[in-house]
C-alpha cells in the first residue's frame, strides 16, 4: 500500500543512478499534509502557541500532535521555536535589544523549562496513543551541552530518535560532537544563513548576502553531512534551500540524506534529482 501511494505521488526521491534521497514535507499542522512525499521532515509546532494568552495545555497538544502522527509514517517534530521572527506574547519574555541573538528557540528553556517539559510529555503521549515513534528535534541549538541536555529530557520520556537543528555556525562546526549525543541533524538553512552571514533573514535588501549558494554556507553543510556519514546517522536540510531545485542536487552532492520542503516544491525537486547521478551531484557541489 505504501509503495502504491508513493508511486501515485511520483515515487520516492532518487538520483538518476538510484541513490535514495528522502523527500519530506515542512508542515505547520495536519492541514498541510499531502501524500506526495515520504513523510514529514519538519513539523513546526509554533501554530499551537500563536495568538494565545496562555500556553496550550497538555491535552490540547496531545490531540494536535496525534492528528499528525496518525496520518503519516515518518514525522520529525520540532519543539517550540519562539522568539525573533516568531514572538509569543504569553511567554512574557522581556523585550530584548537584539532578539535574533537573544532568548529564542531552545534558549527559552533556560527561563521557562515547564514549556518544554509539557511539550515533550505531550509528544510522548501522542506517540503512545497512535502507536508511532516520531523523531523529535530542538531548534537553535548552539552547544554540545544543550544537545545532551535536550536528548536526556526527550529520552527519559521514551522518545527514541532525538535530534537537533543546525542553525548556528557553532553547531555546524561541532557536528561530530553533536552526533555523539543525538541520532540525527537537520540543517535549517534560513537561520544558518542569517547567522553565518550576519544578515537579518527578513531584510530584503540583504538577499544577496543570504544566498545559501555561497561557499561558506556550503562548507558548513558539508561538515555536517561528513559528520553524519562518519557516524552513520542521517543529516537532512529543512530550510528553504532544500526546496530549491537548483540547490537540491548540490545538497545531495555534499552528502545530505533528506530534503524537507513545502509540498508545492516536491515535484520539481524530485524531477531535478532524477536528472543527475550522484557523481554529477558531487561535481556540482565542487567535490
Ligand atoms: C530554518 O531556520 O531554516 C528553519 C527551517 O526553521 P524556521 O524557518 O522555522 O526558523
Ligand atoms: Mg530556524
Amino acid at each position: 500500500l505504501e509503495r502504491e501511494r508513493l508511486a501515485a505521488s511520483g515515487g520516492p526521491g532518487r538520483t538518476a543512478d538510484d541513490h535514495p534521497v528522502k523527500l519530506l514535507l515542512n508542515i505547520g499542522s495536519a492541514a498541510d499534509l499531502r501524500p506526495n512525499c515520504e513523510g514529514v521532515g519538519l513539523f513546526r509546532t509554533e501554530f499551537l502557541f500563536l495568538d494565545r494568552r496562555q500556553a496550550p495545555g497538555f491535552e490540547e497538544q496531545v490531540a494536535a500532535y496525534a492528528e499528525v502522527f496518525a496520518a503519516t509514517g515518518h514525522v520529525v517534530v520540532r519543539t517550540l521555536d519562539a522568539g525573533t521572527d516568531k514572538p509569543l506574547p504569553f511567554l512574557g519574555l522581556p523585550a530584548e535589544p537584539n532578539p535574533a541573538l537573544g532568548v529564542r528557540g531552545l534558549r527559552v528553556d533556560r527561563v521557562l523549562p515547564a514549556v518544554l517539559d509539557t511539550q515533550l510529555d505531550a509528544i510522548a503521549e501522542a506517540a503512545r496513543v497512535t502507536g508511532t515513534a516520531p523523531w523529535v528535534m530542538a531548534p537553535m541549538v548552539t552547544t554540545v551541552a544543550e544537545a545532551a541536555g535536550f536528548a536526556g529530557r526527550a529520552r527519559s520520556r521514551g522518545i527514541t530518535r532525538v535530534g537537533v537543528m543546525v542553525e548556528v555556525p557553532a553547531a555546524a562546526l561541532q557536528a561530530r560532537e553533536l552526533l555523539a549525543e543525538v541520532d540525527f541533524l537537520s540543517i535549517g538553512t534560513n537561520d544558518l544563513s542569517q547567522y553565518t552571514f550576519a544578515a537579518d533573514r527578513q531584510h530584503s535588501g540583504l538577499a544577496d548576502l543570504l544566498d545559501p549558494r555561497q561557499p561558506a554556507l556550503l562548507r558548513l553543510i558539508a561538515m555536517c553531512a561528513e559528520a553524519g556519514r562518519a557516524a552513520g546517522k542521517p543529516v537532512g536540510v529543512c530550510g528553504e534551500a532544500a526546496g530549491d531545485p537548483l540547490l537540491a542536487p548540490i545538497l545531495v552532492g555534499l552528502g545530505v540524506t533528506s530534503l524537507s520542503m513545502a509540498a508545492v516544491r516536491v515535484p520539481a525537486v524530485r524531477d531535478e534529482l532524477a536528472r543527475h547521478t550522484l557523481d554529477e551531484c558531487r561535481r556540482l557541489a565542487g567535490g
